[in-house]
Formats: structure tokens, C-alpha cells, sequence
């Protein structure tokens, strides 16, 4: 397949002048017949990738997409262009699928759109067979893996479709860059061999910023008031608070509006349309909103309350500055959010799925709390190095926080910590571990005799909190480790019992500030 070929269409078709970064590579290594993964962020150009082969093709290029809703849209585009592109989904009539099967048996179409649950039909499957198919692409490839953000059991039938078809080339394409993801999908879909492209994640036009959250909508109207011009989307957890937070917005006077699933199909469009319009600056959203999204001008992206997962993050996050102009994201944090999901997780039935929530839910409070530039958790996390020097966009490299000795609390905590253990018999919780330190009388420690270790009573001089906080830095620094379970009971690892002979210095960042705006 000539390269100009692809060149020519690009423009022909589609109008733009040159490709984006592995846009060309990953077309090349397909069209070669080779199995391919591509990872890419939101906004890349990951449909090109597929859009643009299916064309220069023999047959059919079938795409697998949950995005049921902007099916549609993406094929009138298409269309729009001269493609010869179709959709089959749950929103048309057995008429209207009827229709368009018979023209896919015929040749008729270059693109075929499809949703996962239609693989599910009994004699789709067969059907596939007869279509003359060149090409499967997987678009948002990791709902196939439990370790992305977007689960959905429907895509393991894909791999039936390699049985049916075993010799067409699958180009599998996600903005889910994690390593476990990336093997899932391979595994997954029985991939052979497969050339994988990996983007860089980093969104050099992003700022990241985390405070402590102590009022979100006070410290959302604070952060908007500064920015009243700009649109921005607010993420919340609940619909309850995507409708107060919105009518808090309305009652300052900025034109916001709430989106999440729980509205009804009509008001939902209409309040998408206007955020996408700019008639409403704000929407305040929970998590159904966004994906397939794309509104270049998003100047900022507020989590009001934090996203389970890292993964999460970073893609809600994205949607702030597609257009690469400078755009913030701030994320209010509090531990109590932590604990409410760890209520959730707990309440998940299957155990392997509670351990993969749990394990990020961690990774999520940990890069709240981390101390580090934000670019180096979040770069790392999605297999990324990134050297750790000034990034220039991340609270910690904008304004380093205060760093204090920590020494003697650091060794006050620990020797509390085995003392307790040493008393045996007893789990050590983080509450607990605070109330002997700073020597509480609780009908536990009376019960349990901790009122008599040398170590009851020594952090007196600071508050329950300090230590709370204190212990937690400890945990993420590994001089500590939780029990997993949901009494998280800590011991102290083999190098916390090093930092303490050694009476080794610690310098830790004071934790987060409320924001001031
Ligand atoms: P993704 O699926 O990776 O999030 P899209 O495929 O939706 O990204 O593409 C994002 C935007 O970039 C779209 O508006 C698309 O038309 C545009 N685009 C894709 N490839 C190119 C290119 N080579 N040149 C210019 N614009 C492009
Ligand atoms: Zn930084």
C-alpha cells in the first residue's frame, strides 16, 4: 500500500494536510496486515486510523464502539465526506437493520459502525462471514479489560469474532495507556504478534492542581468567579450534587447547567447541546458525561469530589484544553471521599473486581496526597518516565510546599506502632494508633491496657489529626504498610524499623492547604 495513496486521501477525504503523530504508522503496520495497538489520549486522532485504511481497502473495515450515541453522527460525517459508511445499533427499527444488512451483503458499504451488544445476536456472528470483511478495528478497546475505567462484558465476545474470522488484521485503539490494560487487550482479543504504538500522555497544556476540599461548591464559586468567562466542566459524584452544585453556579450567577444520567433523555440533550454551544458556560456532571465529547474549548476541569481511579482522572481531566491552549484542572480532595468509596467497594460481590477497585482507588488518593509533581505520578502511572524536574504546570512545581523535620514525630509514631504490636493481640488502626499517641482513654486502650506503653501519651502536644495524616505519609513513604482488609490494620515495614535505628532525618511536605482560589 502506497504511502501516497493514504497522503492523497487524507486530503481528498478528509481535508487535512498532513498526519498526526503515529497516525501514519499505525495505518502502515495495519494496512500491512499486521495485528495493532494503538494508545493514544483523547484527541490524538485515533478514528483516522481506521477511517482512513477502511477507504484504500478491499471490503469491509467493521468498527466495534460503545459510543451507541454518536454512531450516528460519526457516519453522517462520514458520509458528509463521500465515505461509503453505515451503523448497526440498538436505536434502529428491524426494518432499517434489515436494510442495512442487505446492503453490507452486497458490497455496498466501506465502514460499518457497530455496537458490542450486537455481537451478542445469535446469527450475527454468521453473518459477519458473508460480508467480506477486510479489517476490525476495536475503538475504545480497554472496556475489555476490568483494569480500565470503562468495563464492559460485551467486548470479550470480540474474541469470538477472531474465531469466525481468524485472518483479518485487528487494530485495537484506547486512550488507556496502563500496562496491565494493554496486556489485557492482547490477551483479550488473541492478538498475534501485534505492533503496539504508545503516545506520549503527557498534556503539556494542562496545569494540575489538588487542595483540600472544605466546602466544594464555596471553593468551586471561588475558582469560577476567577475565570467567569470560561467554560469549564465540573465533576461530581452524585446526580444529587451535579443538580446542587449547578444551582449553586445559577444562584452566583453563572450560566450552569447539570448532566448525568439519571435526567431525562431530553433535557439531558438539551443541556449537552447548550454546554456545547456555550449558551451554558459550566456543566456540572457526573462521570456519564464526556466521553466521545469534543469541545476544544474547555479552559478547566474541577473534580468536586475525587474520581476512583487514576484512569478516571486523567481522562476526565483531558477534556479540559483540546485546542492545546493552557487549561486547568483542580481537584478538591478529602480523605472522607476515600473512605465513602472504600463503603462502596466494599459492597462489590466479586472479589477480584473489589481487590482491582481497591488497588486504584489507593493510587488515586496516594497521587492526591503524594508530594511529588503531579506529571510524575501521572506519567508514571501510565508507564511513562518523566524526569522530575519543574514540569512548570503542577501545584507542587508552581509553588513548592513548606517541607518540615518530621524526625522526632516520625519515631514516635513508629516505636507507638510496635509497642502496640508488641502488647500482641491487638490489629492497629490508624484511629487508634492517634488515641494512644495522644494518650485518649478510650474504653478500647483501658480494655487493652495501651494506657500503660511507655509510647501512650507521647504526641499529646498535637492534635488526633496530625497523626492521622502523619501515618499516612508514612504508608505512602513504605516505613509503614496496611493490612488490605477493611479493618486496615498497619505494621511497620522492614524500612521503618530501619529509619528508626539509624534515627535517619525525615523531611515531609506539610499536607494540603485549602485552596485560596
Ligand atoms: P480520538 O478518538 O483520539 O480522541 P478523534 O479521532 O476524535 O480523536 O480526533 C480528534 C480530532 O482531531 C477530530 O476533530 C479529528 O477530525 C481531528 N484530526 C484527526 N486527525 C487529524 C489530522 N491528521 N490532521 C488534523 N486534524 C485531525
Ligand atoms: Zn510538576
Amino acid at each position: 500500500m502506497s504511502l501516497q495513496l493514504l497522503s492523497s486521501r487524507l486530503k481528498q477525504t478528509f481535508g487535512y494536510n498532513e498526519f498526526r503523530p503515529l497516525q501514519r504508522e499505525i495505518m502502515e503496520a495495519s494496512l500491512g496486515g499486521r495485528d495493532t495497538v494503538a494508545i493514544l489520549p483523547t484527541g490524538a486522532g485515533k478514528s483516522l486510523c481506521y477511517q482512513l485504511p477502511a477507504l484504500v481497502r478491499e471490503g469491509l473495515t467493521v468498527v466495534v464502539s460503545p459510543l451507541i450515541a454518536l454512531m450516528k453522527d460519526q457516519v453522517d460525517q462520514l458520509e458528509a465526506s463521500g465515505v461509503a459508511a453505515t451503523f448497526l445499533n440498538s436505536t434502529l427499527d428491524s426494518n432499517e437493520a434489515r436494510r442495512r444488512t442487505d446492503g453490507l451483503a452486497a458490497g455496498e458499504y466501506q465502514l460499518l459502525y457497530v455496537a458490542p451488544e450486537r455481537l451478542m445476536l445469535p446469527d450475527f456472528l454468521m453473518r459477519l462471514r458473508n460480508w467480506k470483511i477486510a479489517a476490525l478495528a476495536v475503538d475504545e478497546a480497554h472496556c475489555i479489560s476490568e483494569w480500565g475505567h470503562d468495563f464492559r462484558p460485551e467486548y470479550r465476545r470480540l474474541r469470538e469474532v477472531r474465531g469466525v474470522l481468524p485472518e483479518i488484521p485487528v487494530l485495537a485503539l484506547t486512550a488507556t495507556a496502563t500496562g496491565r490494560v494493554r496486556e489485557d487487550i492482547i490477551r483479550q482479543l488473541e492478538l498475534r504478534d501485534p505492533a503496539v504504538f504508545l503516545a506520549s500522555f503527557n498534556r503539556p497544556n494542562l496545569k494540575y492542581q489538588v487542595v483540600g476540599k472544605s466546602g466544594a461548591a464555596a471553593q468551586v464559586c471561588n475558582f469560577v468567579n476567577a475565570r467567569p468567562d470560561e467554560s469549564g466542566i465540573v465533576y461530581c459524584q452524585s446526580r444529587k450534587n451535579t443538580e446542587s452544585m449547578a444551582a449553586t453556579l445559577r444562584a452566583q450567577g453563572f450560566s450552569a447547567v447539570a448532566y448525568h444520567a439519571g435526567l431525562d433523555a431530553e433535557e439531558r440533550a438539551n443541556n449537552q447541546e447548550a454546554f456545547l454551544r456555550d449558551e451554558a458556560k459550566i456543566v456540572c456532571a457526573t462521570v456519564a458525561f464526556g466521553m466521545g465529547i469534543n469541545k476544544p474549548n474547555v479552559r478547566y476541569v474541577i473534580h468536586a469530589d475525587m474520581p476512583k481511579n487514576i484512569e478516571g482522572y486523567y481522562q476526565e481531566t483531558g477534556r479540559a484544553g483540546r485546542d492545546g491552549l493552557p487549561s486547568d484542572c483542580l481537584l478538591l480532595f478529602s480523605r472522607g471521599d476515600v473512605t465513602k468509596y472504600l463503603g462502596f467497594i466494599d459492597a462489590i460481590p466479586d472479589e477480584h473486581a473489589r481487590a482491582v477497585a481497591h488497588e486504584q482507588l489507593d493510587q488515586m488518593a496516594h497521587f492526591a496526597e503524594s508530594d511529588t509533581c503531579r506529571r510524575v505520578t501521572l506519567m508514571g502511572y501510565f508507564g511513562e518516565s518523566w524526569p522530575l524536574e519543574n514540569c512548570g504546570g503542577c501545584d507542587h512545581c508552581l509553588s513548592p510546599r513548606e517541607k518540615w523535620d518530621a524526625t522526632t514525630d516520625v519515631q514516635k509514631l513508629l516505636s507507638c506502632v510496635l509497642r502496640i504490636r508488641q502488647a500482641g493481640g491487638f490489629s492497629v488502626g490508624m484511629n487508634h494508633l492517634s488515641e494512644v499517641l495522644t494518650g485518649g482513654m478510650s474504653e478500647k486502650i483501658v480494655g487493652w491496657k495501651h494506657h500503660l506503653l511507655t509510647t501512650h501519651g507521647i504526641g499529646k502536644d498535637q492534635p488526633r489529626d496530625h497523626w492521622v495524616d502523619l501515618g499516612r505519609q508514612l504508608l505512602r513513604l513504605g516505613l509503614l504498610v496496611g493490612s488490605r482488609d477493611k479493618f486496615s490494620t498497619i505494621s511497620v515495614t522492614q524500612q521503618g524499623i530501619d529509619t528508626l535505628k539509624r534515627r535517619d532525618t525525615v523531611m515531609l511536605t506539610r499536607s494540603l492547604n485549602v485552596a485560596k482560589s
